[in-house]
């Protein structure tokens, strides 16, 4: 993929390097029933993420107004949008993996241009993970949906990704990155799942990004001995979440052990007060020695003059917990929100995995998941039928 010299960056630029690279990919298609390019048909998968349409339905219902027509075309240089059906199989036709060169190239467009270092932390960078459902289904399947058994005996089927982005605690931006499919691989017995996926992830980044080092965040379902292994192997770092239920031993030691504290006091007068220990083991027999802090947020009543202390989270790293980078290490633990506020990194997720499966059922009316609406559209996969 060529890169333009003049604001790389840019929305045009963005738009223009995406069609750059698909310029390299052959259309397999009969030339016969070609009606449409994959490209544009791929960019009207972008534009319907980007302009925030909730079901591929309201995107085709934009589109038959001729303003929204002409944005189609200025912004993304698209003049014929195929319908709801031709669409999802054109765009099932592409293997997402394809896509993946993509979203090297926009980060290293990033670093090129000096945008990246931004988001450097303690040397590093803050990557966080996390699982998205973008559809479910107990009538609607296909042979790579995940599988679940309800308690009545029903079978629920889903799709779901594990989605990686860069974040940083003092930037509201976000930087995704080639999200890695939760789903039913040929010859599996068992189900894949979203630790499985993640560890997949890591090797897959390092590979797209070689001389990245990542301090890798999530929730308490990564701060398990396999996946910190990996993360060891890998030369990264990390931060995660811990709860009593999952880390019942980590917790009483913490809680018998003689704390730290260091105090932030806020201009609303609140205070956040940091405590941690170091050297804790990860689980009883584990040989996984990590720091663990914890966050309250202890507020006044302005009337009564009474204090409240509440328990924000309790987070495990192997990082060097100081009184100097306490409340720092914190405050992008706590960042990790940001993953859940990032359409963008889901909507590419899911443009992706729309990929995945190939036949269209329009009529069937399937309800969103929490996640898939934070993400902004929600559609039937076309190999789901
Ligand atoms: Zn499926």
């Amino acid at each position: 993929m060529t890169t333009p010299t003049k604001r790389p960056l840019s929305f045009k630029s963005l738009v223009r390097g995406f069609k750059e690279f698909w310029a390299g990919h052959n259309d397999k298609r009969r030339q016969k029933s070609i009606d449409y390019t994959v490209i544009d048909t791929l960019l009207s998968g972008l534009a319907c993420m980007f302009y925030k349409s909730p079901s591929m339905l309201s995107f085709q219902e934009r589109m038959s107004k001729k303003h929204h027509r002409n944005n189609l075309k200025t912004q993304f240089g698209v003049t014929k949008t195929p319908k709801d059906t031709q669409m999802r199989e054109i765009i099932g036709s592409v293997d997402s993996q394809t896509l993946s060169p993509i979203f090297k190239e926009y980060l290293s467009r990033l670093q090129r241009g000096n945008h990246l270092k931004r988001f450097a932390f303690e040397g590093r960078y803050l990557l966080t993970v996390d699982g998205t459902q973008y559809y479910n289904s107990k009538e609607i399947s296909c042979p790579k949906c995940l599988e679940t058994a309800l308690k009545n005996g029903d079978i629920t089927y889903s799709h779901k990704v594990v989605q990686p982005i860069i974040s940083h605690p003092d930037i509201k931006q976000i930087l995704p990155l080639m999200p890695e499919e939760i789903c039913h691989h040929d010859g599996d017995n068992k189900q894949d799942c979203e630790t499985n996926a993640a560890k997949r992830l890591i090797g897959a980044i390092r590979k797209s990004h070689p001389r990245l080092r990542f301090i890798h965040m999530g929730d308490a379902l990564y701060a398990s001995t396999p996946y910190i292994e990996m993360i060891r192997k890998a030369d990264d770092k990390f931060i995660f979440r811990v709860k009593e239920g999952s880390h019942s031993y980590l917790f009483t030691t913490f809680e018998q052990a003689q704390t730290n504290t260091h105090e932030v006091v806020l201009e609303s007068g609140n205070r956040l007060v940091h405590k941690w220990v170091k050297g804790v083991s990860l689980h009883k027999s584990s040989d996984i020695i990590v720091d663990v802090m914890r966050l309250f947020v202890i507020s006044t009543n302005k009337k009564t003059g009474k204090q409240k202390s509440q328990l924000i989270g309790t987070w495990a790293t192997d990082l060097d917990v100081s009184q100097d980078n306490v409340a720092a290490l914190v405050s992008a633990a706590r960042a990790r929100w940001k993953i859940e506020s990032a359409p963008q990194a889901h909507k590419v997720a899911i443009k992706g995995f729309i990929a995945k499966c190939c036949k269209a059922v329009g009529k069937m009316m399937v309800g969103p998941s929490k996640s898939a609406v934070r993400g902004g559209f929600q559609t039937t996969p076309s190999g789901c039928y």
